[in-house]
C-alpha cells in the first residue's frame, strides 16, 4: 500500500493530522494498535473531566455547607458513573470512526513498526502488511512512568489508567505525584469519600507553577483533608492483601488501600523500529524534533512523544502545523511560546503564556500585577474565595497570566488571547466586561499595580 501521509496512533495528535490531510486531499492512512481517540478519549481529559464534572456539586455544597446556607449529603453511584463514562467513550469512538471515513482517512488496525526511511510494517494478529509513504506523522503518545522500587501489581499499585475503572471506592488512597494527574484523580476519589495521602518529591505541589498558585492549591487540598508530604520520596513499599505500606524519606509511613502512581509518563517509542531511521531520542527519551516538529527527513513528530507538552490541544495544535507546513501553508518555525494549561477540580488552576520560572530564567524585567478572588461577587456566591488572578507584564505587554481559584479555568483563552496578541494596559480599556463574571476578575488583575517582581 502506498500513501501521501501515514500517521502513527490516533490520539488528539494523530486523528487530527489525519483529518487535516484527507480533508486537504492527501491520500491519508491512519494507524492505530488500540482505541481510536488514545489517551486523551479513553484514559485521560475525558473520563477524568466526567468524573469530576459529575461530582462538581460535592465541593459546592460544602462550601455552602459551611456557610450554613445549605445542608445535606450527595450519594454517587460509581458503578453508574463508570457505565455513563463507557457510554460516553464508545460513543465518541464511533463517531470518530465515521468521521474518518467520510473524510477518506483509511483506519488500518493494527501495531505500526518502522522498516526503513519510507516503509512501515503493520501487524494485526500475525499478519503483516507494508505501507509506503512520502510523509510520516509519529503520533503515538506516552504511557505512565513508575519510579525505581514502586512496580505497578493492577491490584493495590495502580496507574491513572487503572484508577479510572475503579468500581471500588478505597477508604484510603495514597497518591504518589503532585501534577495534574495525581491532583485531579485524588479530588474525585476525595470527593467519594476517600482519604488522601498525597506524596511529592519537589517542595510544593504542582511543582512546575508559580509558587503562589501551588501554595494556594495546598492550602485548599489540606482543608479538603488531604495530608501532604512534599520534599519527600518512597523508600520502600510493603503490600499485604488489605493494603500497601510505604515508608517515607521523612521516616514517616503512609499506609493505603490503594495507590496512584502519577509521577509523570514516557514515550511509547519502544518497537517503533526508531533504529531503521535517522530519527533520535533526546536525553529523556522523547522524539527529537526540530523548529518544524520534523524528526528526520519525512518523518515529524506531534503530541505527547515529541515531549514538548503533554496537552491534547498541544497534540492538536502540532498536528495541524504539520500538515500546514507539509502542504506549503506554512514556513514559518512552529510556535515558540508555551500552551494554555488548566487543572481541573476545587479550586481550578489555569496558566497561559510563560510561567514566572521561564521569565525570571530568561532574565528580562518583569513586573506582575494581580487581584485577589476574595473581592469577586462570583466567588463570594460559591462560598470560594480563596485565590487569586496574577499577570506577568514585560515592556508594558502581558506575558503570562495565570490565576487560581473556583471556575477560573473559564478565564483561559481570553487570557491566552491577551497573552497571543500581546495586549497592553490600554487594550483593557476598549473591552466591556460583564458584571458580575469571574472575567471580571480578570480585568480587575490587568489593571492593578505593577510591581517588580523576583525570586
Ligand atoms: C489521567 C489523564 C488526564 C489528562 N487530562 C488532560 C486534560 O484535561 N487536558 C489535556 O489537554 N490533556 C490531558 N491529558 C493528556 C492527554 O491525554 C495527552 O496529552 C494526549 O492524549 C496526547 O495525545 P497524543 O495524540 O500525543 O497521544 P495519545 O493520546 O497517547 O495517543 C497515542 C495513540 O497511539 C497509539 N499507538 C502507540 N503506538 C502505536 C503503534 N506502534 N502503532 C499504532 N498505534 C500506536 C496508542 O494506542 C494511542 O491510541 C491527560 C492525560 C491523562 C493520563
Amino acid at each position: 500500500m502506498n500513501c501521501d501521509l501515514l500517521i502513527l496512533g490516533a490520539g488528539p495528535g494523530g486523528y487530527t493530522a489525519a483529518l487535516e490531510g484527507a480533508r486537504a486531499g492527501l491520500r491519508t492512512i491512519l494507524v492505530e494498535q488500540g482505541f481510536l481517540g488514545g489517551t486523551c478519549l479513553n484514559w485521560g481529559c475525558i473520563p477524568t473531566k466526567l468524573f469530576l464534572g459529575a461530582t462538581q456539586t460535592i465541593p459546592e455544597l460544602k462550601a455552602q455547607s459551611r456557610l450554613r446556607i445549605a445542608t445535606g449529603e450527595i450519594v454517587v453511584d460509581l458503578p453508574g458513573l463508570q457505565r455513563r463514562k463507557r457510554t460516553l467513550v464508545q460513543a465518541t469512538r464511533k463517531s470518530m470512526a465515521l468521521r474518518l471515513e467520510q473524510t477518506s482517512v483509511k483506519l488500518v488496525q493494527g501495531v505500526g513498526r518502522l522498516t526503513g526511511p519510507n516503509t512501515v510494517a503493520v501487524e494485526s494478529e500475525g499478519t503483516f502488511q507494508e505501507i509506503r509513504f512520502t510523509s510520516l506523522v509519529l503520533a503515538v503518545g506516552s504511557r505512565p512512568a513508575f519510579p525505581p522500587g514502586l512496580v505497578r501489581d493492577g491490584a493495590h499499585i495502580l496507574d491513572s489508567t487503572d484508577m479510572l475503572d475503579l468500581e471500588e471506592i478505597p477508604p484510603h488512597l495514597a497518591v504518589v505525584g503532585a501534577g495534574a494527574i495525581g491532583i485531579e484523580l485524588g479530588q474525585f476519589f476525595n470527593r467519594l469519600g476517600s482519604t488522601i495521602s498525597l506524596i511529592e518529591m519537589a517542595p510544593s505541589v504542582l511543582p512546575a507553577e508559580d509558587p503562589e498558585i501551588s501554595g494556594i492549591l495546598a492550602w485548599s487540598l489540606k482543608r479538603q483533608g488531604w495530608t501532604i508530604h512534599t520534599s519527600t520520596t518512597v523508600e520502600r513499599v510493603a503490600t499485604t492483601d488489605e493494603e500497601v505500606q510505604l515508608s517515607l524519606s521523612t521516616g514517616k509511613d503512609v499506609r493505603a488501600n490503594k495507590v496512584l502512581v502519577a509521577i509523570g509518563r514516557m514515550p511509547n517509542t519502544a518497537g517503533l523500529g526508531l533504529e531503521n531511521t535517522t530519527v533520535n531520542v533526546d536525553r529523556r527519551g522523547w522524539i527529537a524534533t526540530d523548529e518544524s516538529l520534523q524528526a528526520a527527513d519525512g518523518i515529524f513528530a506531534v503530541g505527547d512523544v515529541s515531549g514538548r507538552a503533554l496537552l491534547a490541544h498541544a497534540a492538536e495544535d502540532q498536528a495541524r502545523y504539520v500538515v500546514r507546513r507539509l502542504l506549503g501553508r506554512t514556513t514559518e518555525p512552529y510556535r515558540s511560546m508555551p500552551v494554555p494549561s488548566c487543572l481541573y477540580g476545587e479550586p481550578e488552576a489555569f496558566r497561559a503564556g510563560k510561567s514566572f520560572r521561564e521569565l525570571l530564567k530568561e532574565g528580562d524585567a518583569v513586573k506582575s500585577s494581580r487581584y485577589q478572588l476574595a473581592a469577586s461577587p462570583v466567588a463570594q456566591a460559591f462560598g470560594s474565595s480563596h485565590g487569586l488572578i496574577k499577570v506577568f507584564w514585560s515592556n508594558g505587554k502581558v506575558v503570562g497570566i495565570t490565576g487560581i481559584g473556583h471556575r477560573t479555568t473559564g478565564l483561559v483563552t481570553l487570557a491566552e488571547v491577551m497573552v497571543n496578541q500581546g495586549w497592553d494596559r490600554e487594550h483593557i480599556h476598549e473591552i466591556v466586561v460583564a458584571h458580575p463574571t469571574m472575567d471580571e476578575a480578570l480585568k480587575e488583575a490587568l489593571l492593578a499595580e505593577q510591581k517588580e517582581i523576583s525570586s
